[in-house]
């Protein structure tokens, strides 16, 4: 298979730091969008996947290139393309391949397909290299089905983290009826919580949202909440015992998810996105008492992305983000480490050709 060569960003232990290297993607096949990566976000999943914290579920193949908030230009299209032209903005998320055919797939929900491909740090259908390359890359070459389009009038370095923190908050608040009259709940103001906000505010929702950041409050409510909760306040939190219809909880880390459970009202749900390293201790009685219920929720097959995409253009909605240059990547993991990010790092790429 003909291959050519990108300049990209790879850490090759678990220990090493990110660092320049070139990588291949194949020639477009008939089907293929070639894609010139203007920006790439920073997200959370990027560092676990770096450093093998989720090596219970997918352990991390090295060198691994993260990135899968990828918004750039097509640059060329494989002769049976029927969607995109050179020059489309487009975006690329978590999904490059599925089998295509199963009913998930059918449906345009690729990310229940059990064949399916992410962006990095999977086997490569394609067989151009052991597993997929992501977008701390130059460009990368993806199938037309796994590309979506960008609405021209969005912020281009904004747009790139709707590919994997938009429409990771969009998709359950959308599967668990967040509207007006609804009280829902955002924990852990990072980059996904932070367009979970955006989001339950322009669907109508009372929003409320937890942060451990007492610093992020002004914040909160700029971003769209109508209340802001210290969660290590157990006073502050007592006040909503048992008064959510549903809670998205988007924190990385080790947390006492109990605490927000009983603030769930009867039948209320809390989704959980976040996807700590560790197990979660859950007491059942408390979910039992109201017949709450806990669930999880990945990303977002590709109709829903782009009904995400075109409802951002419609109400004018990106990601707040610091613009860093490729060389700053491993301080900006230290960074995001922290919480030390209003709200998501955001890569221009014309740095990797600096
Ligand atoms: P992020 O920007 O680092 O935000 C995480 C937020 O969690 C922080 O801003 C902080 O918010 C809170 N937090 C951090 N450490 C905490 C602790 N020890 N206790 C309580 N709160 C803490 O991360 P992200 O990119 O938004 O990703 C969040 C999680 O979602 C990650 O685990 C990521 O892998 C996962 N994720 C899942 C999916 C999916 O498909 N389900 C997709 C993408 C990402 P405050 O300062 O406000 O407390
Ligand atoms: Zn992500």
């Amino acid at each position: 298979m003909p291959i050519t060569q990108a300049r990209a960003y790879s850490a090759t232990s678990p220990t090493s730091p990110l660092a320049a290297t070139t990588i291949p993607r194949r020639e477009p096949t008939p089907r293929d969008v070639r894609i010139e990566i203007l920006f790439c976000g920073i997200c959370h999943s990027d560092l676990h996947q770096v450093r093998n914290e989720w090596k219970e579920v997918m352990p991390t193949v090295y060198p691994v290139v993260p990135g899968h908030e990828i918004v750039g230009r097509v640059v060329e299209v494989g002769s049976a393309v029927t969607k995109y032209v050179p020059g489309d903005l487009v975006g690329v998320g978590c999904l490059v391949d599925s089998d295509q055919s199963c009913p998930h797939c059918q449906r345009g929900n690729q990310q229940f397909c059990a064949d399916m491909t992410l962006t990095y740090n999977f086997p490569d259908k394609h067989g151009t290299a052991p597993v997929t390359y992501g977008g701390y890359s130059e460009g990368i070459v993806v199938d037309e089905t796994f590309v979506v389009r960008i609405p021209e009038n969005l912020d281009l370095a904004g747009a790139a983290p709707l590919l994997c923190a938009g429409i990771t908050t969009y998709s359950p608040l959308r599967h668990w009826g967040v509207t007006t009259g609804k009280k829902v709940g955002i924990v852990g103001l990072g980059g996904l919580g932070h367009m979970g906000v955006k989001f339950a505010h322009a669907l109508g929702a009372h929003t409320v949202v937890f942060t451990t950041s007492s610093s992020k409050i002004e914040d909160a409510l700029r971003l769209g909440a109508d209340e802001v909760v210290v969660s290590r306040d157990a006073d502050a939190m007592a006040k909503h015992t048992g008064s959510f219809d549903f809670i998205l909880d988007a924190v990385s880390a080790d947390h006492d998810v109990n605490a927000f459970i009983s603030l769930l009202g009867v039948d209320g749900n809390l989704t959980m996105v976040g996807a700590p390293e560790k197990p979660l201790s859950v007491p059942v009685f408390n979910l039992i008492f109201g017949r709450r219920s806990l669930s999880g929720s990945p990303i977002g097959g590709l109709a829903e992305t782009q009904e995400m995409l075109d409802f951002c253009g419609e109400h004018g909605i990106t990601a707040d983000v610091e613009t860093i240059a490729i060389q700053q990547v491993n301080e900006a993991y230290e960074r995001m480490l922290r919480s030390d990010v209003k709200y998501r790092f955001s890569i221009d790429m014309a740095s990797l050709k600096g």
